[in-house]
């Protein structure tokens, strides 16, 4: 008998077909003698619908409130799994976040769990009740609702896995696994079998949307054996995230290629090149809560240098912003804006042994006359900061080039 935690995401739970689907799953591993705790998200577009009601009712809703909102969607999975379960026979009760005491700082929106009391759901299984505990909320030392960031279920699920010492937490979603990259660009993608926490986390800090970041990095601190699989075939293994690596021989160096679309490129023209510069420009930025992502600075002529970096598309007219009162201050000749930027990365454990593989990267995207703009790099990926009209030709020659292409 084993303790199994079950995370299923918003499209399993998307109707009341799928719902009744998700217990007949549940059924069948409860069956099999296992002890198993349910976690829900809300139905999928509830918490976008949620999101928008309390836009029409207020321009800047306060972060308190906007959680007591958005959390009530998954309420209303947890009490309908529970009675499609009840319904096939199974014995089940609910928990909200608060319910359960998912203890979380008090930082609405984006939460961190602080502590779990595991105990009540430990009698209810030991009561043989499957447990269907609310994703992406808890309560905060005062009382109030809380709420984990966008995708937080997943971190819900590996939480409560971590609390109970489950055996393993399963990820159920649309896709019955992680992929060497998105499929939907590359048909040659291929499932993976294995990757290693470190790479699921770069995968995921880089784009890769399959698993909320602070559930790989929760998964990996708490050494919970996390498995990412379909919720609508049956049968599949799907990806197992792992703390060793594949010492396969035959195991390529790169496990696979991240990609973001929106990014833009800043560039402060003609800076005094003198100590104390990069920290005048980035000061500001970071002030203004603005997440910088690869920086450069070039060689300096005449004592002057340029400055480039990059955030997220959705900040660029506020970085602009703040870099026209930086430019005045420092006296630097101009400010550019490149709206059409995306980042490409490869991400490989293999790389820390295998020289060259940069080299491999940029001769590849050379060879399609694609100019690379920035480079950033760490012990295992790689990204390039390029035009975004490359960036499905870049993934796809990549993949091809470092031996992710399923063999035909
Ligand atoms: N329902 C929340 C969201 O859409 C949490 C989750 O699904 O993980 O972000
Ligand atoms: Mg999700």
């Amino acid at each position: 008998m084993a303790l199994i935690v079950q995370k299923y995401g918003g499209t399993s739970v998307g109707s009341p077909e799928r719902i009744k689907n998700v217990a007949r799953k549940v059924e069948k591993f409860r069956a099999q003698g296992h002890q198993v705790v349910v976690v829900v998200s809300a139905m999928s577009g509830e918490t976008n619908r949620l999101i928008a009601l309390t836009k029409e009712v207020a321009t800047n809703p306060s972060p308190r409130e906007l959680d007591v909102v958005v959390s009530t969607g998954e309420q209303v999975t947890i009490g309908l799994l529970c009675m499609a379960l009840e319904d096939i026979g199974v014995p089940a009760k609910s928990y909200t976040g608060g319910q359960v005491k998912i203890l979380t700082d008090s930082l609405h929106t984006k939460a961190r769990i602080l502590n779990i009391d595991e105990a009540p759901i430990r009698k209810d299984l030991d009561e043989g009740k499957v447990v269907v505990v609310a994703g992406f909320q808890g309560v905060d030392e005062h009382g109030s609702i809380t709420t984990l960031g966008r995708g937080g279920s997943d971190t819900t699920g590996v939480a409560l896995a971590a609390a109970l010492k489950a055996d393993e937490c399963q990820i159920y979603t649309d896709v019955d696994g992680v992929y060497t990259t998105d499929p939907r660009i590359v048909p040659e993608a291929r499932k993976l079998d294995t990757i290693t926490f470190e790479e699921m986390l770069e995968m995921a800090s880089l784009g890769s949307k399959v698993l909320q970041i602070r559930s790989v990095e929760f998964a990996g601190k708490y050494k919970v054996k996390l498995r990412v699989l379909s919720s609508f075939e049956e049968g599949g293994e799907g990806t197992l995230i792992t703390v060793e690596e594949d010492t396969n021989m035959e195991q390529p160096v790169i496990s696979g290629i991240a990609f973001a679309r929106d990014e833009a490129k800043l560039t402060v023209v003609g800076a005094p090149d003198k100590p104390g510069i990069a920290y005048q420009i980035l000061g500001p930025v970071a002030e203004a809560n603005i997440d910088v992502d690869m920086i450069i600075q070039n060689v300096g002529h005449d004592g002057t240098t340029d400055f480039s970096f990059t955030v997220a598309r959705g900040d660029l007219a506020k970085a602009v912003k703040v870099l026209e009162g930086v430019q005045e201050h420092i006296g630097a000749r101009a400010i550019e804006s490149d709206n059409t930027m995306c980042k490409v990365s490869i991400v490989g454990v293999g790389m820390r042994s295998h020289p060259g593989v940069a080299s491999k990267m940029f001769r590849t995207l050379a060879e399609e006359g694609i100019n690379i703009q920035m480079i950033s790099t760490s012990e295992i990926k790689i990204s390039v900061a390029i035009d975004e009209k490359y960036l499905e030709l870049a993934v796809r020659v990549l993949h091809k080039a470092f031996g992710l292409d399923a063999q035909a």
